[in-house]
């Protein structure tokens, strides 16, 4: 039998594992293991990033959706979504109050809506950068092609994410229609960092039909494509999809995958995500003991981020909120961490 101390430390000093051993020390349910590898990971993250947490604000500007992917809220099929896309103005607005709180990165998610076609959305990401040159645009709106990802990095985006959803082309085509293919995302993913994007890629923890298996080839994948960012949290059933009565993922499972990447990839961004956060009364607590060092606050308007349910009951309020920005202060302080007024770029270089 492997030992889970031995694959624990060939993380922390090679940063890498092989699948067997990975599949190991996600089976593995010993609590003392699963504190050793927290602790390790807690480390790796501090020896990255010292006690700084980086702040991205989230302004989700649509939630119309070309797409059916059959877990999401916003899914093109789901009829009782309240449709509602930010007009650039608005989204400008956004930035304007998330700057006065010290936010430094703005993120722009939405569905596949392409009335935000290539050049508004050129447009807005050019008017940020002109009105905040010392931020960071993160773009986050779906499969593209390779020349739209192109104008919007020459408009001035730093950053793209995009989750690969899982690297298991069997297990993605039972979690998405036909018209969308692993193929497709994963060559999204390798465009956007030819061009010169920091990426971010993911997944959710405990989709339907996802095995432990599936993990471990999601962390292989994640290894060898080494992303600047990787953005996880586990899977929340939405009441009006085909997976509204499937089980919700585990936190304890996205937490032990955390700190497993955290090795992996020592110097990755990694947030403690809003899904972690929903599941969790202190989720953005434990996602940065686990190795994470982002938390992205909900930039929003108010009266639009009731609509943007990806999932039942998402959060979006208190310290997820960008408003409550001290309030996350004070929960990040509790355990020793502060808030970074910066950008927070990748570390190093990645070629
Ligand atoms: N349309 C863009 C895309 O496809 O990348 C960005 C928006 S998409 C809604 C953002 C992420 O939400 C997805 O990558 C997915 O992992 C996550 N998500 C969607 N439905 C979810 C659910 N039911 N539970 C947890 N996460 C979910």
């Amino acid at each position: 039998m492997l030992s889970c101390n031995k694959i624990i430390h060939k993380l922390k000093t090679e940063h890498n594992a092989n699948g067997e051993e990975l599949l190991a020390l996600l089976q593995c349910e010993d609590v003392k293991i699963a504190e050793a590898l927290r602790q390790a990971a807690q480390e790796q993250a501090q020896a990255t990033f010292g006690k700084n947490v980086f702040l991205r604000g989230l302004i989700e500007f649509s939630n119309f959706c070309k797409n059916d992917c059959l877990y999401c809220g916003i899914r093109r099929s789901n009829k009782n979504a309240s449709r509602y896309r930010l007009t650039p103005q608005e989204i400008l607005e956004c930035c304007t109050t998330g700057y006065a709180l010290g936010l430094r990165t703005f993120v722009l998610q939405g569905g596949e809506d392409f009335a935000y076609d290539d050049k508004r959305l050129a447009e807005v990401v050019a008017e940020i950068k002109r009105q905040y040159p010392d931020c960071a645009v993160t773009l986050s709106a779906g499969e593209r092609k390779p020349e739209i990802y192109r104008e919007w990095f020459e408009a001035g985006a730093d950053r793209y994410l995009l989750r690969h959803e899982t690297a298991n082309a069997e297990h993605y085509a039972k979690l998405h229609p036909s018209e969308l293919q692993l193929t497709a995302r994963l060559e999204c993913l390798q465009n956007l960092k030819e061009i010169g994007y920091q990426v971010g890629t993911g997944f959710m923890v405990g989709s339907p039909y996802q095995t432990l298996e599936n993990l471990v080839e999601d962390l292989l994948f994640i290894k060898n494509f080494n992303p600047h960012m990787v953005g996880i949290g586990p899977f929340i059933p939405h009441k009006d999809t085909p997976f509204g009565k499937e089980a919700v993922g585990s936190a304890k499972l996205t937490l032990k995958l955390v700190s497993i990447l955290r090795l992996l990839l020592p110097q990755a961004n990694l947030p403690a995500t809003t899904a972690l956060n929903t599941l969790l009364p202190n989720g953005h607590q434990q996602g940065i003991l686990a190795g994470a060092n982002v938390i992205m606050p909900n930039l929003s308007p108010q009266n639009v981020r009731d609509k943007y349910t990806l999932y039942d009951n998402k959060k979006h309020s208190g310290s997820e909120a960008a408003e409550g920005i001290a309030l996350l202060r004070q929960q990040l302080a509790e355990i020793g961490y502060e808030i970074a007024i910066s950008r927070g770029d990748y570390p190093g270089v990645i070629k």
